[in-house]
């Protein structure tokens, strides 16, 4: 019995009338149908690839308010206000509402005259609330952002775990969750907190081909964004990213200087400013603003042509969605990022300095492997940034600075093989260190107590040192021919036997596997 819809509408009608629209992406309408028909789902979509429309739809179809979990306070009334301005009955609830703001809300919420309710997790976790959700004709949850109940993750929030509760006390509504980054762990924990485990998974590409990616090595970072500001992007709306408050004051005030129209923003400045900053970014043509990873969650402009790293993003996670605010409305953008080896040393440090647990830690250390794997590559970057989120994509994709100057690379597959078969040989359970020492032929304690002195492999790779070795078992990892597991154990995947086999090639860029320096050159 349908409050809202006299009768029965199809999802294609109601994305036509209420949207405007004439067709679902990709897999939208198997979501759609999904969860209109009473089921759950997670959702796994990059940003920008049209995850609201699939809760929001079927709120409309299905009886009762669709509820939106969401953590962007600061967005909910932008979204709110959209949705209005189609005619849609939406409302939210947070701590920006006044008491009186909040009960008329309440008030609609029971009476079901709402079609969408967007609720911040500490308000949803309320008993008040929760009351309230018991006695409201309640449509479906949807988990937005659901990666943050995972500590996995780059944007842990506490309350989110809280959100066990949905299936226990609202078990027989439909619940989704939709993020744009999980990694394996993060889904799991998403699925355990949400109960999903067995819910269908709507995964979809997290390829952008309008976006051309490139890394170089950090020099003159002000200067190396001037030219390429100037070259390819004078009078373009982009995102300069900085690591710290007073690189990025510096940075916006050096490119005013400069004549490049740009205002910075950071979690130190007030609201006010901030607000400032965001407003003008939304509404200027061509503004260029510098800021800490604070800004751009949620924010969607279509036409941003550029995003510049000047430092390290902390994870590959960070990377991806810090990136794909660049090109949202399909035409060509650009990411860009210089970065040096004191901008590692730094984001080490961070890591290392924080007080999370062991365990996150070194999942942490993990996720910036994999993208120092990315900035190395001779690879395809794109083919590097897929594979990390689980999908086998084939270089070269012809947009990225490695396919478009290809650098100079060494043949390193007898390498290669060496590596796979020490990784074999000890049992496929060691990190890059011990293998390291297998290769290189060093009795250290744990090698001559586990026996591994009188492997064959043991010493084949001493014509190398260590940072070859290195770079050739991260380069493996980064293409998949050997896994990651637990405690950083690397194992050879399905894949190796190609490579062992001599059926594919390995190829290692020049300039990251020179010999180390010693002292009396460098100070030369
Ligand atoms: P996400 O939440 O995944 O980042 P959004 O839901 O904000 O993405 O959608 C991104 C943009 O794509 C929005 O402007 C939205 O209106 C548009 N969009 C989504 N689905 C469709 C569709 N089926 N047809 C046309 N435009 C769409
Ligand atoms: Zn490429």
């Amino acid at each position: 019995m349908s409050a809202v819809l006299p009768t029965p509408e199809s999802a294609l009608s109601v994305l036509k009338t209420v949207w405007g629209y004439d067709a679902f992406r990709g897999v939208q309408a198997d979501i759609v149908q999904t969860v209109t028909d009473g089921g759950n789902a997670l959702v796994l979509m990059p940003t920008g690839g049209g995850k609201s429309l699939c809760y929001q739809v079927p709120s409309l179809l299905r009886p009762g308010v669709g509820i939106v979990v969401s953590p962007l306070i600061a967005l909910m009334k932008d979204q709110v206000d959209t949705l209005r301005a189609l005619g849609v009955r939406a409302a939210f609830l947070n701590s920006t509402l006044s008491p009186e703001g909040a009960r008329e809300v309440e008030a609609a919420l029971l009476s079901g005259d709402l079609d969408l309710l967007y609720v911040a997790p500490e308000r949803l976790l309320l008993p008040r609330t929760l009351d309230l959700l018991e006695r409201a004709p309640v449509a479906l949850f949807a988990v937005d952002e659901a990666h943050c109940v995972s500590q996995w993750g780059h944007d842990f929030r506490p309350e989110y775990q809280g959100l066990s509760m949905l299936p226990e006390r609202f078990g027989h509504i439909p619940r989704m969750a939709l993020t744009a980054t999980a990694d394996d762990r993060t889904r799991a924990d998403i699925l355990r907190v949400l109960g999903l485990q067995g819910a269908p998974q709507f995964i979809s590409s997290f390829d952008r081909p309008n976006i051309q990616y490139r890394v170089a090595n950090k020099e003159g970072p002000k200067t190396q964004l001037l030219d390429f500001i100037r070259s390819e992007h004078a009078g373009d709306a982009g995102i300069v990213y900085c690591l710290s408050r007073k690189s990025v004051e510096e940075t916006a005030q050096w490119l005013c200087a400069q004549g490049v129209d740009a205002v910075a923003y950071h979690a130190g400045l007030s609201p006010r400013e901030r607000n400032q900053a965001q407003e003008r970014f939304l509404n200027e043509e061509g503004l260029v603003v510098v800021a800490t990873v604070a800004f751009g969650m949620g924010i969607d402009k279509p036409n941003v042509r550029f995003v510049a790293h000047l430092d390290l993003p902390k994870s590959m996670e960070g990377y991806y969605q810090e990136t794909g605010r660049a090109g949202r409305d399909g035409l060509p953008g650009t990411a860009w990022m210089v970065y040096g080896l004191a901008d590692v040393v730094n984001v080490r440090r961070m890591l290392a300095g924080s007080d999370a647990p062991e365990e996150v830690k070194r999942a942490e250390a993990g996720k910036l492997d994999a993208l120092l794997t990315y900035c190395e590559t001779a690879a395809c970057r794109r083919e590097v940034l897929l594979a990390y989120f689980g999908e086998s994509f084939h270089g070269p994709c012809g947009n990225c600075d490695t396919c478009l100057n290809p650098p100079q690379v060494r043949d390193m597959t007898r390498e290669a093989q060496m590596a796979l078969s020490a990784a074999i040989r000890t049992g496929n359970r060691y990190g890059a260190a011990h293998l390291t020492d297998v290769l290189l032929g060093r009795a250290t304690e744990k090698v001559v107590g586990m026996g591994h002195h009188t492997l064959p492999t043991f010493g084949v790779g001493a014509a190398h040192d260590e940072k070859v070795w290195r770079g050739v078992l991260r380069q493996l990892v980064s293409l998949g021919y050997l896994a990651a597991g637990e405690y950083h154990g690397l194992s050879a995947t399905g894949k190796a036997r190609t490579l062992l086999k001599g059926e594919t090639a390995l190829v290692l860029r020049e300039d990251t596997l020179q010999p180390k320096t010693n002292k009396r050159e460098r100070t030369r």
